[in-house]
């Protein structure tokens, strides 16, 4: 595990495993999307439930989500207590 999530793990106090998104074959995996969260800041309170659901790894701890990863699967949106995510439909740059 890379130092900066172990130290992230440690300092919430979960004893998991954590993974980092990194590019495949495919390139990234970013642009399979065609839904895209959008965070309201404002409703956030910082619970981190996305960041422990997030199955690409790619909400950091500040709940940043890293846009060349995220598949657009809305299980942060689902899982948010907040209602704090919204799933959009993702305009394509051509
Ligand atoms: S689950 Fe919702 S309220 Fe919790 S940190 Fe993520 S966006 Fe914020
Ligand atoms: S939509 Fe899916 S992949 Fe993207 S940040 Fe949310 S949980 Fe992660």
């Amino acid at each position: 595990m890379p130092k900066r999530k172990k130290k992230e793990a440690e300092e919430i106090g979960f004893v998991t495993t954590l993974s980092v998104p990194s590019e495949g074959s495919a390139g990234l995996t970013g642009s399979w999307r065609v839904f895209i969260p959008v965070l309201d800041g404002e409703r956030c309170n910082k619970c981190l439930l996305c960041w422990i659901y997030c199955p690409e790894a790619c909400i950091n701890k500040d709940i940043r989500i890293n846009y060349d990863y995220c598949k657009g699967c809305g299980i942060c949106a689902e899982e948010c207590p907040r209602g704090a995510i919204s799933m959009v439909k993702e305009e394509k740059k051509q």
